[in-house]
């Protein structure tokens, strides 16, 4: 736990977040300023500060990230319109919070990417 991230306080349970998802590894909330109908994130429960700080020893954990945004775009029913999964990492992508998040997006027609 790093003791100014904000995710580790909400795994922490110092910043109130209802969990939609939770297991030893991740957990998944809704964000708070939401950039579509759904938009939830899913976190590590390890402070890992940024993609650029993975190795290959993360890659189950990057998978499970995966699976289990997937998962949560199926019961939010968002699965059969189409949904996005994005992390950002580092500056350039606009990265806001220093512990890694995967973005799922979807409920309506998203801006495509270029
Ligand atoms: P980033 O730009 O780092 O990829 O995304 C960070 C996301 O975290 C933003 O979409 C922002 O709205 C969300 N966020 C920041 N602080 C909080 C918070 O305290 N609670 C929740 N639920 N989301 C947050
Ligand atoms: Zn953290």
């Amino acid at each position: 736990m790093a003791k100014d991230c904000v995710f580790c306080k909400i795994i922490g349970g110092e910043i109130k977040s209802d969990f939609l998802y939770q297991d030893d590894k991740v957990v998944a909330f809704r964000d708070i300023n939401p950039k579509a109908p759904t938009h939830i994130l899913v976190i590590p429960r390890e402070h890992i500060a940024s993609l650029v700080d993975t190795t290959a020893k993360h890659e189950r954990l990057l998978g499970h990230m995966a699976n289990v945004a997937c998962a949560l775009a199926k019961s939010e029913k968002v699965e059969k319109g189409g949904y996005r999964l994005i992390m950002n990492a580092g500056s350039d992508s606009g990265q806001e919070v220093s512990h890694i998040h995967l973005h799922l997006l979807g409920g309506h027609k998203l801006a495509p990417l270029g």
